[in-house]
C-alpha cells in the first residue's frame, strides 16, 4: 500500500535548524540518508519532517515511515541545499558551515549549465529573478528586511531605495537562510552581526560579486547585498557632468606646481570619482604621486596608495608627515577632519606640493569657513587655496524615454551626473580671496538648473538632492 503524502512547508524553522540529538542521529545514519537522498529536519513524538529535494522520492518516505513509526511530514527543500546539509552531517556540528560545495553560478542565471536549475523551490526563483532585476537595472544594493507581518525587499538604484516586492513574513527565514548559505555564513548563528561574500555567473559568463552584511533586528535577521560593480577604468571630467568651461577651470588648477585643491561635498556625492579623475589626469612618469585613503576604492597604475589603518594608528596625518619626507610632487588626502590633518596639508601644499583632499561642506564658499574654523589662517588660505569644487550626484534622465519610463530605466532615470560649483583663484592671480575668487555659479541649484535646461534630469530629482529650488 502507498501512502499519499502532501508535501509540508516549514515556514517557522529553517531546514538548518535541526535539534541537536537529531544530528547526532542523522549523522550516524548518514549513509542511508544519502543512499535515500533524504534528511530528518524536525522530530516529534508522532511525526518526523523529512527534507527531500524529489516529491516523487516515495523510497525514502517509505523507509522513513517504516523505521521510525512516526507519521512522515514531506519537506520540499532544493537540491543544493540537501546536498549542502549531507555533506555538513558530521559529529562536529561547528564544521557546519566550512563545507561548503555550492557556487551559485552554476545553477543561477547560466543558461547552459549542466546543472538543471531547481525552478521549482520558489525561494531559488525569487533570487534568481532579483539578481536579473538588479542586473538589468544596474542596482549597487539589495536590502531584505524583516518588518511585523512582512518581508520586504528593497534596491538601491542609482542611489535611491526602491520597493522591489513585499512578501509573507513566513518566507523570511527561507530567504535569509538561503543567502547566509551562499555567503558561506553560520546559518545558525542569528544573533550576532555577520558578513560574508558570494559570486555567481551570468548566461553571458560575467561574474558578479556580491559582499552579504547581516543585523539582527527585533524581527529578524536583516541582509544587506552589496553589488561589488567593475571599477571604472576610465577618467573623464566632462562624463562625470563637468561644464566645458568647469574642467578648463580645473585643468588649470592641476597645471599648478603647489597648492590646495578641494573637493566638497556630503558622503555619497561623487567625491572620489572627481579626485580619482585629476589624479589620473596628473598620473605620469615624471610625477611622484602618494594617495593616504581611507579606504583605497580605485587602484590606479603609476600611483603610490596607501591605505590609514586606525587599528595601529597610521591616520591621515600620520601617512602625511611620512610623506613629505619621501618627496613627492602630488599628495591625495582623502579627507580633511581634523585640525591636525587641516594643517599638515596647508604647509604641505605651501612647500612645493599640489595637494588634493576633500571636506565635508555644502557649498564651495563654506569650504574657505571650514579651513579657518580648523584653525588654518586666512593669510594661509589666500597663500595656497587654488580651487574648491562642491558636487553632487543627481539622476540622469533616460535617453531612450526622456523620463517616461521604459524597460531599459527605472522610473524614468538611467545612470547620475554630477552637478558642480567651482571657486577658483582667477587666473595670474597669486592670491585666493573669497571676494575675488571666480565662482562659477551662484549655488548648485543654479548649477543644476543648468542640467535641467540640458534635458539631462529634471526639477524633482534636483530638490530631491539638493533640498531646496
Ligand atoms: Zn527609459
Amino acid at each position: 500500500m502507498t501512502t499519499q503524502y502532501s508535501i509540508c512547508e516549514l515556514n517557522t524553522d529553517n531546514i538548518f535548524d535541526i535539534s541537536d540529538e537529531l544530528w547526532q542521529k542523522n549523522c550516524q545514519e548518514k549513509q542511508l540518508l544519502l543512499r535515500y537522498l533524504a534528511v530528518p529536519v524536525k522530530e516529534d513524538e508522532s511525526k518526523l519532517w523529512l527534507a527531500i529535494d524529489d516529491e516523487n522520492n516515495l523510497n525514502a518516505l517509505e523507509m522513513f515511515a517504516f523505521m521510525v513509526n512516526k507519521q512522515i511530514e514531506p519537506v520540499l527543500v532544493a537540491s543544493d541545499e540537501l546536498k549542502y546539509l549531507l555533506n555538513a552531517l558530521s559529529p562536529e556540528r561547528n564544521q557546519l558551515y566550512e563545507v561548503n560545495e555550492l557556487i551559485y553560478g552554476q545553477q543561477s542565471l547560466a543558461s547552459n549549465s549542466d546543472e538543471p536549475i531547481n525552478r521549482s523551490d520558489p525561494i531559488i526563483q525569487l533570487l534568481d529573478n532579483l539578481f536579473k532585476f538588479c542586473l538589468s537595472k544596474n542596482a549597487s544594493d539589495i536590502h531584505i528586511e524583516p518588518r511585523k507581518e512582512k518581508l520586504i525587499i528593497r534596491l538601491r538604484i542609482d542611489g535611491v531605495l526602491h520597493i522591489y516586492k513585499t512578501l509573507s513574513h513566513t518566507l523570511t527565514n527561507r530567504v535569509v537562510s538561503r543567502i547566509k548559505l551562499l555567503a558561506k555564513l553560520d546559518i545558525s548563528e542569528t544573533r550576532l552581526p555577520q558578513d560574508g561574500q558570494f559570486n555567481f555567473t551570468t548566461a553571458l559568463a560575467e561574474t558578479l560579486d556580491f559582499r552579504v552584511s547581516t543585523l539582527p533586528t527585533s524581527y529578524g535577521e536583516k541582509i544587506v547585498l552589496r553589488l561589488q560593480k567593475n571599477k571604472p577604468t576610465h577618467f573623464d571630467f566632462l562624463t562625470l557632468g563637468f561644464t566645458n568651461e568647469q574642467q578648463a577651470t580645473l585643468l588649470n588648477a592641476l597645471k599648478q606646481p603647489q597648492g590646495l585643491i578641494l573637493v566638497t561635498g556630503p558622503t555619497g556625492s561623487g567625491k572620489s570619482i572627481t579626485l580619482y579623475t585629476a589624479l589620473s589626469h596628473l598620473n605620469q612618469t615624471d610625477k611622484h604621486i602618494l594617495t593616504a585613503e581611507d579606504p583605497i576604492e580605485i587602484e590606479i597604475d603609476g600611483l603610490i596608495q596607501t591605505q590609514v589603518n586606525r587599528g595601529i594608528n597610521l591616520d591621515f596625518s600620520q601617512l602625511l608627515r611620512t610623506f613629505l619626507r619621501q618627496d613627492p610632487d602630488i599628495i591625495m588626502l582623502g579627507e580633511i577632519r581634523d585640525e591636525e590633518s587641516a594643517k599638515i596639508a596647508l604647509r604641505a601644499s605651501q612647500t612645493g606640493h599640489l595637494v588634493l583632499s576633500t571636506l565635508h561642506t555644502n557649498d564651495a564658499p563654506s569650504a574657505i569657513e571650514r579651513l579657518t574654523k580648523l584653525g588654518i589662517q586666512e593669510y594661509e588660505i589666500r597663500n595656497s587655496l587654488l580651487l574648491v569644487v562642491a558636487q553632487r550626484l543627481v539622476r540622469k534622465l533616460c535617453n531612450k524615454c526622456l523620463g517616461k519610463g521604459c524597460d531599459d530605466c527605472y522610473q524614468g532615470y538611467k545612470g547620475r551626473i554630477g552637478v558642480y560649483q567651482c571657486l577658483s583663484r582667477p587666473p595670474f592671480a597669486k592670491e585666493f580671496e573669497k571676494q575675488t575668487g571666480c565662482l562659477d555659479f551662484e549655488t548648485l541649484l543654479d548649477s543644476a538648473k543648468q542640467k535641467i535646461a540640458e534635458n539631462q534630469t529634471d526639477l524633482t530629482e534636483v530638490e530631491r538632492v539638493l533640498g531646496y529650488a
